[in-house]
């Protein structure tokens, strides 16, 4: 009989409070839910059993909070000259293939992930990307997560690199670090220093030439026993025209 394991690689939907856009979570509790949908229908807390109606949350963020999948869309209004694909548009096989997790721990936060280390990469693991895997970059800046400098704590993609691995006909690309081109800080430093292409390389200029889609703050790659030989699945929610949704990312292993 098959064994099916899971290995969640989502950050939950939480806040710390030093986000530039918290995400903000109303919590109703069971007593307050039992007014909350029972009085818009006559109801009184009475009605419900023992008193305790439903809970219920009401939620305000961020379409990129937590973990979440980048659309084309999200880069610009155009991949190649054609309107780009907003996160409901985007096909699902896209979002469950072969996983492949690439280790960059090396590189340290604001650095650029190169080509090189990508191609050093696969070649320690002995392995050749395919059409339809989905890439995960291991950076280990997951383990920030709930720290003041998460947002600064891991490397970025150079846009070689990502161009590079679309080129071999991957479509979804994650990373466990806040975002997938370089901290937001570093690029404008270097940006104000005259560093032609610093800004987000690989949204705004790879992501604009080449369609594909990446996802943002994965967590637990380090849990994944093996760097392939496992399934990847990362539906994001379906929000209509939007440029990103929060996905469940897991990893599927059958033994
Ligand atoms: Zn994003």
């Amino acid at each position: 009989m098959t064994k099916t394991t899971i290995v969640d690689l989502s950050l939950p939907l939480e806040s710390f409070g030093w986000e530039p856009l918290p995400v903000k979570i109303f919590r109703y509790d069971h007593d307050e839910g039992s007014r909350y949908v029972g009085g818009p229908l006559g109801l009184s807390p009475d009605d419900f059993p023992n008193k305790s109606g439903p809970a219920i949350e009401e939620m305000e963020l961020h379409s990129h909070a937590g973990t979440h999948l980048d659309a084309p869309w999200h880069y610009g209004p155009t991949v190649a000259g054609k309107p780009a694909k907003t996160i409901d548009e985007i096909p699902l096989e896209w979002c469950y293939g072969d996983g492949v997790v690439i280790d960059v721990r090396h590189r340290k936060p604001g650095e650029y992930i190169t080509l090189d280390d990508i191609k050093k990469g696969l070649k320690k693991i002995n392995y050749q990307l395919k059409p339809g895997n989905i890439v995960l970059i291991e950076t280990g800046g997951d383990k920030r997560w709930k720290f003041s400098d998460y947002p600064d704590a891991s490397p970025g993609m150079s846009g070689e690199a990502t161009e590079w691995i679309i080129d071999q006909g991957v479509k979804v690309i994650g990373i466990d670090g806040f975002g997938f081109d370089r901290p937001f800080k570093k690029m404008a430093e270097d940006f104000k220093k005259g560093v032609k292409g610093a800004l987000w390389p690989s949204h705004h200029d790879v992501g604009r030439k080449k369609e594909y889609c990446h996802i943002e703050k994965m967590a637990n790659l380090d849990k994944i026993p093996k760097p392939f030989g496992f399934k990847v699945a990362c539906f994001p929610v379906k929000i209509s025209k939007a440029g990103a949704g929060w996905c469940r990312a897991v990893a599927i292993l059958e033994q």
